[in-house]
């Protein structure tokens, strides 16, 4: 019978498919690595079995045992499908940008998911892999995967995703590109396709621009899972043991916009639906076929489907939203209502660390220019022109409230303006609707408002400006 004894089979052993994208006009040969067919969903399920078997075999995890991890979803799947089959308990925390299809497919696997902020210094406790490693300690029979040290996940790429592209191509590969979560995927796999070709194939990563791994200030990004983002309140950050960058030739920065789109055109033109780090990895891989001959051979690993964004990067809402779409041109947009001058400065905004003194003399010099003496707060610029993520934006500073706490003794001047955050101001998309966003700032308690471009604040507008915009008196 042409059967399999247990799920845990069917994991990896996924296919190569040739991409062709109309327009290309290289003449190297591009293919994919299909991990979404994966039993599990993701490229993820291949460390899943192998740490899980590992520290079976080290005597870690008993039988009655609890899996513990903090995973931005898809080793947590990969963690709860494994643990599922072997009769093991999962507890899962992930960041709370993770997609509601991630979450819930845990939850229907039977994991219990612990949400924590995303936006956390790494020496918060409440940090995603903090709350875990402190979990797995005090739940009697936990072990902690450990996704981004644990020597199993690169080994897992080296015994299996390697050797199956190696064989798949017949030895023909010239050019592997993978994005870098954990490091697991490019150096397994990497350092196997090194040794078998005797350093014939390079390893090129492939990265959100903004991430660290390729030079960028760590800011936060929206492709999940790839690449490593750096709170700017982290004080010194430590690079995954999982990733053995001497397997690395070449990392290559790649824009959210461009993640994004290059899945969206995928997903139409050739019916091919996949995550935004796999269009990451398309994007990078055809910059690198782009330069290369017909003897050549390039392989893309994608690591998971576009199912599980149907919510994000495949919504037109959500892109609109963040200022990744540029809305309607025959219709008054958010972004008209910024000034040219405005377009060219970067946002204004507080920093949350400031003095509360600092803060009031910002905003009364803003209410003497004729300006709404309303500002975003966020942590501390990494660079002068940065402009800032949106969810970087946790709150605002309002001058009659700090005024009014100031007066009645409830802060000093030279107190930090942390414990003084109001809600965030409401963000607009660029492209959205001047006369939809004019009707909900009607409503919202602050007539102020962020300006979104690509998921970055840009400006901030007013009830006024939009008015103006709109031609309305
Ligand atoms: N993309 C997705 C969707 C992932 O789940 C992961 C794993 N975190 C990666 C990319 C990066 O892979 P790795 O951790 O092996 O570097």
């Amino acid at each position: 019978m042409d059967v399999h004894e247990s799920l845990l089979e069917l994991i990896g052993d996924t296919p190569l498919v040739r991409l062709r994208t109309p327009g290309d006009d290289h003449s190297a040969r591009l293919y994919a690595k299909l991990e979404y067919l994966s039993v599990g969903g993701s490229v993820k399920d291949r460390i899943a079995l192998r740490m899980i078997e590992d520290a079976e075999r080290r005597g870690l995890l008993k039988p009655g045992g609890t899996v513990v991890e903090a995973s931005s979803g898809n080793t947590g799947v990969g963690l709860a499908l494994v643990a599922a089959a072997k009769g093991y308990r999962a507890v899962i925390v992930i960041p709370d940008k993770t997609s509601a299809e991630k979450a819930a497919t845990l939850r229907a696997l039977g994991a219990e998911v612990v949400v924590r902020p995303g936006m956390l210094p790494i020496d918060h406790p409440d940090q995603v892999v903090n709350t875990a490693t402190r979990l797995a300690a005090e739940i009697p029979g936990g072990w902690m995967a450990a996704q981004y040290d644990n020597p199993a996940n690169p080994e897992a790429h080296y015994a299996t995703t390697g050797p199956e592209i190696w064989q798949q191509t017949e030895g023909r590969i010239t050019h592997l590109v993978c994005c870098v979560g954990t490091g697991g995927t490019i150096s397994g796999t990497g350092r196997y396709l090194k040794e078998v070709s005797g350093g014939g194939v390079r390893v090129i990563g492939a990265d959100p621009d903004s991430s660290v791994y390729s030079g960028g200030d760590g800011r936060p990004y929206f492709v999940e899972a790839a690449g490593r983002w750096r709170h700017p309140e982290t004080p010194e950050d430590c690079w995954p043991a999982s990733f053995h960058q001497e397997v690395v030739d070449e990392i290559l920065p790649v824009t959210d916009r461009e993640s994004i789109m290059t899945i969206r055109r995928t997903a139409r033109e050739s019916g091919l639906l996949v995550g935004g780090s796999a269009g990451t990895a398309l994007a990078a891989a055809r910059r690198v076929a782009a330069g290369l001959g017909p003897d050549d051979l390039v392989v893309a690993v994608l690591p998971d489907s576009g199912k599980q964004y149907l919510s994000k990067y495949f919504d037109d809402g959500w892109l609109l939203r963040l200022g990744f779409l540029d809305g309607d041109p025959a219709t008054v947009r958010v972004a008209d209502a910024l000034t040219d001058g405005e377009r060219a400065r970067p946002l204004p905004y507080l920093h949350r660390h400031r003095t509360v003194g600092e803060a009031l003399a910002e905003l009364r010099a803003r209410e003497a220019a004729g300006a709404e003496p309303v500002l975003p707060a966020g942590p501390a610029p990494v660079g002068p022109s940065r402009r800032p993520t949106a969810p970087e934006l946790v709150g605002a500073v309002r001058l009659v409230e700090l005024d009014e706490a100031v007066a009645a003794g409830r802060v000093g001047p030279d107190q930090s303006l942390d414990e003084q955050l109001g809600a965030p101001l409401p963000q607009f998309g660029g492209g959205e609707s001047a006369e939809q966003a004019l009707a909900t700032l009607r409503s919202a308690p602050d007539a102020t408002a962020v300006v979104l471009h690509d998921g970055h604040a840009v400006g901030l507008v007013t009830e006024e400006q939009l008015r103006a915009a709109l031609g309305r008196p």
